[in-house]
């Protein structure tokens, strides 16, 4: 294991998503409005609609998967970070339907929030900034 940085506890905020927003791109919106350069996050609730990714590691690609039906998020847990100076929240989420089977991956826009809940934490300290990794394809957290 590589540690990367060591941060103190920095800010914390619970909110509560609005309906219809983008989930993804409503928490990436917070982190830039509040300027958390690292933080990490959780989420519970409800989705309309949901669209995750599996990371295909022989072509480094993302497939995306769509699912057009309600859905609890059961757990929803991620990071926030810097990518070409710009906040962005990474995030896998597994989802439970109604008979209660699950469904999950990388979180991608276009998971529209009923309802939910999120528990926002910042980590005081250093930047974190994502780069291009040629070995997986991924932007993955550099050090500097
Ligand atoms: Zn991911």
């Amino acid at each position: 294991m590589e540690v990367l940085h060591e941060y103190r506890q920095g800010r914390r905020w619970i909110a509560r998503l609005p309906y219809g927003a983008d989930l993804l791109q409503s928490l990436e919106q917070f982190a830039a409005a509040h300027d958390i350069k690292v933080g990490r996050l959780e989420v519970i609730g409800a989705v309309s609609k949901a669209v995750v990714a599996f990371y295909d590691q022989e072509k480094k690609e993302y497939g995306a998967l769509e699912f057009n039906e309600p859905l609890e998020i059961l757990c929803c847990t991620g990071n926030l970070s810097l990518r070409e100076h710009t906040n962005r929240a990474h995030l896998h989420i597994i989802l439970g339907r109604q008979d209660g089977s699950t469904r999950g991956g990388h979180l991608m826009s276009g998971t529209i929030v009923f309802a939910a809940e999120a528990n926002i934490e910042e980590l005081a300290g250093p930047e974190l900034h994502r780069g291009f990794d040629p070995r997986t394809g991924l932007p993955l957290w550099e050090k500097d």
